[in-house]
């Protein structure tokens, strides 16, 4: 049984009905009090009427992430300060880190989103859930503790970082789930085998990995690694934080809590909607919050709908796992190149650890990617002949692959630096593209 029968399973039509209420809501809420959007929706010329049909949110415009920055730090929300009771800032990814208002119902709804998700993974009463992701301003650790405590589980308020501390802590409390980015669980899994820990020997069954984009192939590393299930848990400062989106055991991508977020997937050079199950930018529209409420929120993330109806009984509309940002894109020489291409490529190689660095600079008018990346500790104590090759052959491969010539420089085992929380792959060295 889900967490909440009630709305994890409505009936689709009612669903329906129910987001369109609370978004003719929303778009009342904001036009009243946020006069970003009330000068947006003039301009457009539309109303909270003119939403008949949940599918008129096309006719509303979008947010993006500058209109936020530009309104820093209280411009764009709806509740007085004195109204709320919490604020909260983004990890600043890609720029200035933007801000996130709460009022208590905004909290109380996303521990509720929380719990949903938790409880989805298997999460019961009588875990200890060791929870790495930072507290403080980012949304990842009061958010995981408050959904842990409102299904009464046992936190372990650990945040990130004293690598050698969430080892033995996992080991002396007897740890059963960890909650952190699927990066630092490697740097974990890493520390405990150079303390010589068994994590698979440990109670640890279950993680919660989420905040950046991880593959399928980290997915497995992981569970290998630790000895556990791993599952994905999506969520966005802007709305609110982690918890908009979760696995659920058929673990074919996240179910969306649509009631409290609509969301649409666009082409995001057209702003059009994609056809049904296409890839696209996700657009997010919340249709609760009260404090911040945001109307088609352009994430920059990509995903497509999973047009399945799930086994797990969960109405949810599911999307499949991000495979990246939009502005995670590298164009080198003119040719665009996600980070995650190179790091499948690098995954599926025995002869490296799934640590590396790219580093793009300019030589004259050129572009160039530099690949650092780990060796295994064999290859590395191989004669240099043999690190060579395993260099040739991974330019070879994303020559022909990708097209675009690379330098890749293998380095030695426990030298890139190690995430505690979101790992910072990219060094864009391009005076026109420091941030
Ligand atoms: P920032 O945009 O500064 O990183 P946040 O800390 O709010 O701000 O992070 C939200 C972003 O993190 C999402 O837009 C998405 O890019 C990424 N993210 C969060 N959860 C996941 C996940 N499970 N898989 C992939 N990416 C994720
Ligand atoms: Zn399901």
């Amino acid at each position: 049984m889900p967490w909440n029968n009630e709305f994890e399973c409505m009936p689709l039509d009612e669903l329906r009905k129910f987001q369109l209420e609370k978004l003719k809501e929303t778009v009342e809420w904001v036009t009243a009090r946020v006069p970003f959007y009330r000068q947006l929706f003039q301009k457009k010329g539309i109303s909270a009427d003119d939403i008949k049909n949940i599918k008129d949110i096309v006719k509303l415009p979008f947010t993006v992430k500058n209109d936020l920055r530009d309104n820093y730090p209280f411009g764009i929300c709806a509740v007085p300060i004195k109204e709320a009771v919490r604020i909260h800032t983004s990890s600043g990814t890609t720029g200035k880190p933007v801000t996130a208002l709460y009022t208590e119902k905004d909290v109380n709804d996303w521990s509720e989103c929380v719990a949903r998700c938790l409880w989805a993974y298997g999460v019961r009463e009588h875990d200890i859930v060791q929870n790495a992701y930072g507290y403080g301003l980012f949304t990842g650790g009061l958010g995981l503790h408050q959904g842990i405590a409102r299904i009464n589980a046992t936190a372990l308020p650990i945040s990130t970082g004293s690598t050698e501390l969430q080892v033995s802590l996992m080991q002396d409390f007897k740890t059963s789930v960890l909650c952190s980015t699927p990066s630092y669980a490697l740097t974990i899994a890493e520390k405990a085998l150079e303390m010589g820990i068994d994590i698979k020997r440990l109670p640890l069954r279950l993680g919660i990995f989420g905040a950046e984009p991880w593959s399928e192939k980290i997915r497995l590393t992981i569970e290998e690694r630790m000895g556990i299930k791993a599952m994905d848990i999506f969520g966005l400062t802007e709305m609110g934080g982690p918890g908009m989106a979760y696995e659920c055991r058929f673990q074919n991508g996240s179910h969306i809590n649509e009631d409290h977020y609509l969301a649409e997937i666009v082409n995001p050079a057209t702003l059009e909607p994609v056809p049904a199950g296409e890839k696209g930018e996700l657009v997010l529209t919340s249709l609760q919050r009260r404090a911040m409420p945001l109307i088609r929120f352009r994430t920059k993330d990509i995903t497509r709908f999973v047009e399945e109806d799930c086994p797990c009984g969960r109405t949810f509309v599911k999307m499949e796992r991000i495979s990246g940002r939009t502005d995670d894109m590298l164009i080198i020489n003119g040719v665009n190149v996600f980070p995650s291409q190179i790091e499948s490529f690098l995954l599926d190689m025995e002869e490296v650890a799934p640590q590396y660095r790219l580093i793009v600079r300019k030589r004259g008018h050129l572009d160039k990617l530099i690949i650092q990346v780990e060796a295994n500790k064999e290859i590395y104590a191989h004669n240099r002949a043999k690190r060579y090759e395993t260099e040739s052959k991974i330019m070879s491969h994303i020559k022909g692959n990708l097209g675009i010539r690379v330098d890749v420089r293998l380095v030695e085992p426990g030298t890139i630096e190690r995430s505690t929380g979101k790992a910072a792959r990219v060094v864009d060295e391009r005076p026109d593209q420091l941030r």
